[in-house]
């Protein structure tokens, strides 16, 4: 418990001066954030990991979340897992980028002055989020001077998300209903996004995704340089 108050506090010290930052807009055409979104279960985060461990050089923001820690994952590595109190401390300190209730369950969302650090830096930077999330950043791109790349991942077909999310058995089969109508809406959203990769094999939707960045951050996709 004490671990967790000291982590909010930890987000309240680190927004400390966002405001001001961002009355300057911090756009820069090699500075684009990547926003990787997509239907539930079509594979973000296993996209996500290849990706990484392929290109350690590209930063994915952490987000924090109020559902459970699942077997194997770690707090500050996999989310921040908060209690919905301190998740609401957090959404009243204006430390969000974005939140969003998903599949009905939990809260969801991005810290936001994690993310700025890293475009500061130059880091490729990836957000791996749910559709209303995608959303929220799209509304408040231009108010935080955010040049945002939209991605969509798809599935091959509905039936492979079927597949997918039970194969998973991550969740219960009232879980896999709700993720399964939650997925059939978002698919409609494939056109809101800049860019859409096909989920087909994981290293290969993988690498496609780092091209995309290369080619934002100016960078050589065989050196990474
Ligand atoms: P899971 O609970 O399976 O890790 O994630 C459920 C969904 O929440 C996934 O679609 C994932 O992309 C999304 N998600 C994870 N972090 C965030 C976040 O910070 N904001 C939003 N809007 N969605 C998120």
């Amino acid at each position: 418990m004490a671990e967790k108050k000291d982590k909010t506090s930890w987000f309240r010290r680190a927004s400390q001066g966002v405001t001001s930052r961002f009355s300057k807009p911090q756009a820069h055409p090699r500075r684009r954030l990547v926003v990787l979104s997509g239907p539930t279960a079509v594979g973000k985060g296993t996209v996500e990991a290849a990706l990484t461990k392929a290109h350690p050089q590209v930063w994915v923001s952490v987000s924090a979340t109020t559902r459970a820690p699942r077997p194997g994952e770690v707090d500050g590595k996999t989310y921040y897992f908060l209690t919905e109190e301190q998740f609401e401390q957090m959404r009243r300190n204006n430390e969000f980028l974005e939140t969003a209730i998903v599949h009905n369950m939990a809260h969801y969302g991005t810290p936001l002055q994690p993310v700025l650090d890293h475009l500061q830096e130059g880091v490729p930077t990836i957000l791996e989020i749910d559709l209303q999330g995608a959303r929220r950043v799209r509304e408040r791109a231009a108010e935080l001077g955010l040049d945002v790349l939209f991605v969509f991942l798809a599935p091959p077909s509905f039936d492979d998300l079927i597949t997918r999310l039970a194969e998973r058995g991550t969740e219960n089969p009232e879980q896999r209903m709700k993720r399964l109508a939650t997925a059939r809406v978002e698919l409609a959203a494939e056109k809101e996004f800049d860019v859409v990769i096909t989920n087909t094999h994981v290293d290969e939707a993988a690498e496609e995704l780092w091209r995309v960045i290369c080619q934002e951050y100016g960078v050589d996709p065989e050196t990474g340089k």
